[in-house]
């Protein structure tokens, strides 16, 4: 059933990141009264590290258009397509697999470090409040008084412990990859189209790299993705930004060397355009209980953490801000108890698991139906466009990708001579 509600409601949203300011933006734009509470100025966000590579597909680069959030269109090179290549293990200076297929709708990468100030910005002119604070569990108490509904969008922040681990949805204890990311200019482009040129190293990791906006105009950005222990985890003793970028270049000289020929000229586009971590993948039950038992609603990373392998977090971060958006729509007057919250994560997880597991399943060696899709994906390009297309809706990936059956189900129909 649809409601229409007939008073603002009065929401508030701890976390002012993809999520958060999603939500807010676009809950203020229908009327209600929302406050966002950030634990970072928009100076120090914009003078930081980068936190992400941020890489958003279509379908969540139109619910931010649809909110004219999309400040960047005009400025940000675009993401044509996907390449994938994998090096040839008796010979690592060849390639065993090497395509790319263009995106039928271009993705875009444009720095949180730009984005989220702006967004901040723009909410505080259509007139909502940003606290500026540290969220604890004395001040969820006293929002969850005051406030229809508190939501927690803190990301990685501990105040995401309020969420108990999902151990069902949640398959690792342990974080899968060693993460890097390095922002440059001077990378040489691909030839034809831009892509992220993806690069799957059996048992070292991945290497990811596609065109961004930050700060100082257009870049490259190079995701790192070690597997823990191997070569490729290697940045332990890694100190200042030209250890950083130069650490990046050994690794391509390495492992990749078309992608070392690449960057002969790259500099860091700033000191702090570089990252190091790790995470466990995680999903979290998305009703927080406070010690006075009132319920709270987790959203985006808190709920939600993905590895970033299949560039995903920020795109279901919109999603789900998107989802709780609708979810708060059709409740209209009614309260916001722990039934509708856990009713929205669900309409949320509809799409989201399927992220989940297809970007856990890409974190495991590849199995033989994977290695046999990607294998035809190189002569047969309905198969390229196919899984390129699955990162804008990875919801197709259990149709043909998940399973051998299904994986060679599609094969045999789409490899079948006319
Ligand atoms: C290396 C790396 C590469 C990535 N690449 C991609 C990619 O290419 N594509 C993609 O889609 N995703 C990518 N992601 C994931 C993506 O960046 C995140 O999933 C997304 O930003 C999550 O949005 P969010 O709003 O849930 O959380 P966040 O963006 O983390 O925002 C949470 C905010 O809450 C604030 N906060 C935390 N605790 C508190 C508190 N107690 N009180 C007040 N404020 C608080 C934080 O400071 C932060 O500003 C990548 C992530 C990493 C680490």
């Amino acid at each position: 059933m649809k409601y229409t509600t007939s008073r603002p409601r009065k929401i508030m949203i701890v976390g002012a990141g993809q999520a958060g300011l999603q939500l807010a933006l676009a809950l203020q734009r229908r009327g209600d009264d929302v406050t966002v509470v950030s634990n970072r100025s928009a100076q120090d966000i914009r003078s930081g590290r980068v936190m992400s590579s941020q890489c958003m597909f279509d379908a969540s680069l139109q619910l931010e258009r649809a909110l004219g959030l999309n400040l960047w269109d005009e400025t940000c090179p675009p993401v044509e397509g996907i390449a994938l290549a994998i090096p040839n293990p008796g010979e690592p200076a060849a390639k065993l697999l090497d395509w790319g297929h263009r995106l039928d709708h271009p993705a875009q990468s444009v720095d949180q470090r730009m984005k989220i100030p702006a967004w901040m910005a723009l909410f505080e002119e259509r007139g909502g409040t940003v606290l500026w604070m540290e969220a604890g569990t004395p001040e969820l108490e006293r929002w969850a008084v005051e406030y229809e509904l508190v939501i927690v969008a803190a990301g990685k922040g501990d105040i995401s412990g309020l969420f108990e681990r999902d151990a069902e949805k949640s398959p690792f204890t342990a974080p899968q990859r060693a993460l890097a990311l390095t922002y440059v200019h001077g990378m040489a482009p691909r030839p034809e189209y831009s892509a992220v040129s993806f690069n799957l190293i059996p048992g070292v990791g991945e290497y990811f790299v596609f065109p961004a906006l930050t700060h100082t105009g257009p870049c490259d950005i190079m995701v790192f993705e070690g597997v823990p222990g191997g070569p490729m985890d290697c940045w332990a003793d890694v100190q200042s930004p030209q250890e950083h970028l130069a650490k990046s270049k050994w690794i391509l000289e390495t492992f990749l060397p078309w992608e070392a020929r690449r960057c002969d000229a790259v500099r860091l586009t700033d000191d702090n355009g570089r990252l190091v971590g790790r995470f466990a993948p995680t999903v979290r039950h998305p009703v927080g209980r406070l010690p006075s038992g009132t319920p709270v609603l987790g959203m985006g990373d808190v709920v939600c953490l993905n590895d970033p392998i299949t560039g995903q977090g920020a795109n279901n971060a919109s999603k789900c801000a998107h989802a709780y958006y609708e979810a708060i729509v059709a409740q209209g007057d009614a309260p916001f108890d722990a039934e509708f919250m856990q009713r929205a994560f669900d309409d949320f997880w509809a799409y989201a698991e399927h992220v989940v597991n297809w970007t856990n399943a890409l974190l495991q060696p590849p199995p033989a139906h994977v290695l046999e899709v990607l294998g035809a994906a190189g002569s047969a390009p309905s198969v390229a466009k196919r899984f390129v297309n699955g990162f804008n809706d990875p919801r197709d990936y259990v149709n043909f990708f998940m399973s051998p059956g299904k994986a060679s189900e599609y094969l045999a129909r789409e490899l079948a001579p006319a």
